[in-house]
């Protein structure tokens, strides 16, 4: 049976004609309400061609401003104003403008995980699931990659081309533990080790794959594995557990991130109530970013 918060947010959505979309990080009660639950590509291409007047997006700041880029006309709320991203909040825009003077022939790519204002001195925006596909496809043999180095890391050794990588990373990812890691892998051995670009490369080595959350999903679909370690943020493992209840899941070491479980069910029921808080993309900013943005929903993940 349905509890009171919930079917008021039920009764409110369709009222509002708002659309839930949660990040595959949040808590299971956010995912277990939204109407769409996905990777950042996924929720930008949803965001970008959904009828709903309201977007509630549950996620962090970056994802509600890649939102209404991508979504001008619509009512984006964040239903937490103080859900950031370390990540994204490392670079800013001289720091950038300096390194593309540095290297004036290359072509800036731009992890999604970074503020509007960069976005709009970047010429693709990327996620974890196509980065590669978007450095591939930029119309330069030398790329600047910001701000993941580990993600800029995993693209530069599948590339031919020179990458420029700014030093920055989740932090979340960055501290996954190696000893942890190798301790599930000995309580389960028989399970596939999937890891996260955001983590160190040492973690690759120990991977049997190397995949966005996206890319998870797609490969425990085509596996006939029983049993898998997943090496990113805990949520995710809820994320497949719900989709796949044939199957086995643990977190291959504890990966948290705070300001994805800051988001709440009476956050979301508020913001339905209230419209708000919304987060809107200064015009000039975001006519200036929209291309990037574009670019980065166009290529495949
Ligand atoms: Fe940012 Fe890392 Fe949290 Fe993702 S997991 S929102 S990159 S801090």
């Amino acid at each position: 049976m349905k509890n009171g918060t919930t079917a008021a947010v039920e009764r409110l959505r369709r009222d509002r004609n708002a659309v839930i979309l949660a990040h595959s990080y949040q808590p299971p009660e956010i995912q277990d309400i939204a109407d769409h639950v996905g990777d950042s590509l996924e929720l930008s291409r949803i965001a970008a061609a959904t009828d709903a007047s309201v977007i509630i997006l549950c996620g962090v700041r970056f994802m509600a401003e890649t939102a209404h880029i991508l979504a001008p006309g619509k009512t984006v709320i964040l239903p937490e104003p103080d859900a950031g991203c370390p990540l994204a909040d490392c670079i800013e825009v001289p720091a950038l403008k300096t390194m593309q003077e540095m290297y004036p022939e290359a072509l800036t790519v731009l992890y999604v995980n970074s503020p509007a204002s960069v976005k709009a001195e970047s010429y693709a925006c990327c996620t974890s699931a196509n980065a590669l596909r978007v450095v591939e496809a930029v119309p330069s043999r030398e790329v600047i990659f910001a701000p993941d180095r580990n993600l800029g890391t995993f693209v530069s050794r599948h590339t031919g081309k020179r990458v420029h990588i700014w030093n920055g990373a989740c932090r979340s990812h960055a501290a996954a533990d190696l000893r942890e890691m190798r301790a599930r892998m000995e309580e389960w051995p028989d399970a596939q080790l999937l890891v996260h670009p955001e983590t160190p490369p040492e973690a690759w080595e120990l991977a049997d794959e190397v995949l966005g959350t996206g890319g998870m999903i797609r490969h425990v679909a085509s596996s006939s594995c029983a049993r898998f370690l997943i090496g990113t943020e805990e949520g995710m493992v809820y994320r497949l557990r719900t989709l796949f209840p044939d199957r086995e899941f643990m977190a291959a070491g504890l990966i948290y991130c705070e300001n994805m479980k800051k988001i709440t069910l009476q956050k979301v029921l508020r913001s339905l109530e209230t419209l708000g808080p919304r987060v809107e993309v200064d015009p000039e900013v975001r006519r200036r970013a929209y291309e990037s943005v574009a670019r980065m929903t166009e290529v495949s993940g």
